[in-house]
């Protein structure tokens, strides 16, 4: 499959998982169920697995922070720059985007931000990415 129809699937992929965490927040879990059903394992199963044994604001924060790294992929992908390493700027392998459709960097500089000890990943994307209804 050629890379460009690869992220075309990853995209419907993003949007759903949006969909369905923004509904799980909302406090209805079917749409994530449905996903897990189709789909197995990951990510959306680990925030059901938190669902059942903690319904909590720690559920909440995972989704959302969860939620925030997939708004800021589908921005990557409007913008063009989706699949490439935001830190040595190369393509991140699909296998890896396949994995982790929001990856932002490849797995080496990943690497290489966990062993300096920083969790740029997550906290970078959790301070202005998130769309809830603000009163
Ligand atoms: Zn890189």
């Amino acid at each position: 499959m050629a890379r460009k129809d690869a992220i075309l699937k990853l995209h419907q992929v993003l949007v759903k998982r949006r969909d369905a965490l923004r509904q799980a927040l909302a406090g209805d879990l079917s749409l994530l169920k449905e996903l897990r059903d189709q789909q197995g394992g990951d990510v959306v199963d680990f925030a059901l697995d938190s669902a059942q044994d903690e319904i909590s604001s720690q559920l909440a924060e995972v989704e959302s922070r969860e939620l925030s790294q997939i708004d800021g992929a589908l921005e990557r992908i409007r913008e063009g720059r989706y699949g490439l390493c935001e830190i040595c700027n190369k393509p991140i392998p699909l296998a890896r985007l396949q994995a982790l459709p929001y990856a932002q960097s490849c797995i080496n500089c990943q690497r290489e931000l966990e062993a300096s000890g920083g969790n740029w990943d997550r906290d970078s994307m959790l301070s202005d990415n998130v769309e809830f209804d603000v009163p």
